[in-house]
């Protein structure tokens, strides 16, 4: 039996591996989830040691300094040098422990802002990543994760590798970050509504509303790497979204929260915070030309499963 290790395993895509491999094992392999208990991947020698003690056929990368816009705009130079560090050590050790195999997780938000760059349209594709600067609000992590893709394409070039690259658009689900600092906006409208509801206050949401994302639920996230672990082998990135038809405003989503909690006045907008980006719809044709037969779980929906964790979990969830 094969080990893929999957760093970052106890986080919001790492958790959701673990529930679909415990209930749909992949034949041949056996998955380990380490986080950084197991090791600390900004030590090149706490790295190396975690491969020793497991052994790795293969690897699934997870492990970031990852938060949502307002931890983006205050912390750009841990964003920036941890990610740098970490994905340094795991590609090190990927080669020198000869691993069958490393798909690297990069981020929708890391493409070029569109009023930034005279070489992009929406919607943005794969071949755009480096055709300009990223938003102003995440450049740190953007460009630390941008290296993810060139780093992984120079290995394979020099070293024949088998490093892949995979870009998810704005992912939520179950066991996500819910804390105030941190948290991206669908973790934070949910532990705001649930707040509402239950001391009686109003449900604010940060910004205008306007702003338009596309999001994707941690448990298509978590099918999508086992399937391109398995069958996805370029060297370019590929993007992970729901279709350009399902982006939303965070006004909708933030229904969405309220629809799924009963929540039922109407929401606030506080215009004192920042909007960020307004729109960066990705195109997900390479996917589909891909993986045809791939189906995602519709938002509304998938909300729905996120709020129920959260209300059934809420003693261990990361607040
Ligand atoms: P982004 O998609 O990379 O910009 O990151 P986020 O997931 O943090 O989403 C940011 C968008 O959601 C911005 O338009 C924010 O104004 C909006 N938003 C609304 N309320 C919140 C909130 O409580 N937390 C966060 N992180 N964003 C919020």
């Amino acid at each position: 039996m094969k080990k893929i290790m999957v760093t970052g395993g106890h986080g919001t895509v790492g958790y959701a591996i673990q529930q679909i491999v415990s209930r749909e094992p992949v034949e041949g392999y056996r998955f380990i989830f380490v986080d950084i208990g197991d090791a600390n991947l900004c030590s090149k020698t706490a790295t190396l040691s975690l491969f020793e003690k497991v052994r790795p056929d293969g690897v699934i990368h997870l492990a970031a300094d990852v938060g949502g816009l307002y931890k983006n705009m205050d912390h750009g130079v841990e964003m920036l040098e941890k990610n740098l560090l970490m994905n340094m050590h795991i590609m090190q050790c990927c080669k020198e422990f000869n691993v069958e195999k490393l798909v690297s997780c990069l981020s929708t938000c890391i493409f070029p802002e569109l009023s930034l760059s005279d070489h992009i349209r929406l919607p943005i594709d794969e071949t755009m990543i480096h055709m300009g600067p990223p938003h102003p609000s995440n450049e740190g992590y953007a460009y630390a994760k941008r290296m993810l893709d060139v780093q992984s394409r120079y290995y394979r070039k020099q070293y024949k590798q088998n490093y892949i690259t995979l870009a998810p658009t704005n992912i939520f689900g179950p066991n996500d970050n819910f804390s105030t600092e941190n948290s991206h906006v669908i973790p934070a409208l949910i532990r705001k509504c649930h707040a509402a509801m239950n001391n009686g206050g109003d449900f604010v949401v940060w910004g205008s509303g306007r702003p338009l994302r596309q999001f994707i639920f941690s448990l298509d996230v978590a099918r999508l790497f086992i399937w391109a672990y398995l069958h996805y082998d370029e060297a370019e990135p590929l993007i992970l979204s729901p279709d350009e038809s399902q982006e939303v405003s965070i006004a909708t989503i933030g229904q969405y929260v309220a629809d799924a909690f009963g929540y039922f006045k109407p929401l606030m907008f506080d215009t004192k915070y920042s909007d960020g980006q307004f729109q960066r719809t990705v195109s997900n044709r390479k996917l589909m030309e891909r993986y045809p037969d791939f189906k995602f779980t519709p938002l509304p929906a998938a909300v729905k499963k996120a709020v129920d964790w959260y209300r059934g979990n809420f003693a261990k969830a990361r607040l």
